[in-house]
């Protein structure tokens, strides 16, 4: 019986990549593995997947019936649908442990790294397998996108060093023009129905009995989104009322290092007092913030109470 590897829903790149580079792992190890996603490729992970030659794994949506690997998650709202009718046997992830559990004793490897990529290098270093050249590829990006080119601070010391045996194993020389055209065709927002863009990174959260939604769009210039403001706020509202108490939209502005906080809320009181900032408008630029993981829903989390 085949097993199943797979990332998050609304797929990012570290979510295809590492479950392409897990289910290698696992082949390499005598196991059926076969990678797949939750939803569609992004802009970022297609461009991706086309440089090092990989073709897009299958669509996955129903884990009934099915033993499933996860990478890059641990909660129950990122899986896939029918989850208690799966056996999941491994988790990877680089997140805050979600909220699943198991019947049975599984390999749970999490690790406070930047990304499932560095997770993986490990993983491979410590089977003894040999990473293949395009493999090491797709999990250097991985890890350039989950820092934003070590900007990010999830980064760490181990994220850095990865990417440097990556690199060399990948024959990549320029780690930052790599980062570059990911963060450009990330940054691809022309002619996007506006529902995609919200959902392009997007993950819902279980906040004390509150449904509350977080996506993120990570801009080489958040200028690029200027011209769609109003109607992303418009459709923010409508995802909002799709049964969510509130919903965040992070226009992330790689280069100034800093994001325009959307908000759509029943109360923005716990938004204020999560970020100490006022919501009197549609957005609400809040410094420094990168990482919806390490500074958006950790506080967010606390003000709700849990
Ligand atoms: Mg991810
Ligand atoms: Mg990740
Ligand atoms: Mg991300």
């Amino acid at each position: 019986m085949s097993v199943y590897v797979v990332g998050h829903k609304s797929p990012d790149t570290d979510s295809v990549t590492s479950a392409i580079a897990y289910a290698e792992l696992k082949k390499a190890m005598g196991v059926d593995a076969v990678a797949v996603m939750q939803g569609e490729l992004n802009p970022e992970a297609t461009m991706v997947l086309e440089k090092f030659g990989f073709a897009a794994p299958e669509i996955m949506t129903d884990g009934a019936g099915k033993k499933l690997i996860l990478v890059d998650h641990s909660d129950i709202a990122q899986a896939p649908d029918n989850l208690d009718k799966a056996e999941i046997i491994e988790i990877v992830d680089h997140h805050k442990i979600g909220d699943i559990t198991t019947s049975n004793p599984i390999f749970f490897c999490a690790q406070p790294v930047g990304c499932t990529g560095t997770v993986l290098k490990q993983l491979f270093d410590i089977n003894d397998v040999a990473i293949p050249k395009n493999i090491a590829g797709i999990m250097l990006a991985a890890i350039l996108s989950d820092t934003v080119l070590f900007k990010s601070p999830t980064t760490t010391d181990a994220d850095k060093k990865a990417c440097d045996a990556l690199a060399k194993i990948a024959g990549v020389d320029d780690m930052e023009a790599l980062a570059m055209e990911m963060f450009k065709a990330k940054s691809a927002v022309e002619g996007v129905p506006m529902r995609d863009l919200i959902f392009r990174d997007y993950k819902d959260f279980d906040m004390n009995g509150n449904k509350v939604g977080c996506g993120q769009l990570e801009l080489v210039d958040i200028s690029l989104v200027a011209d769609m403001r109003d109607d992303l706020y418009k459709e923010l509202q409508k995802v909002k009322s799709e049964g969510r108490h509130t919903v965040l939209l992070m226009l992330t502005d790689i280069m100034k290092e800093g994001t325009d906080l959307m908000v759509v809320s029943d109360d923005p009181s716990y938004v204020e007092k999560a970020y100490n900032v006022k919501v009197d408008g549609p957005t609400v630029w809040v410094d420094g913030m990168m990482s919806r993981k390490k500074q958006t829903v950790p506080p967010l989390q606390k003000a709700f109470g849990g």
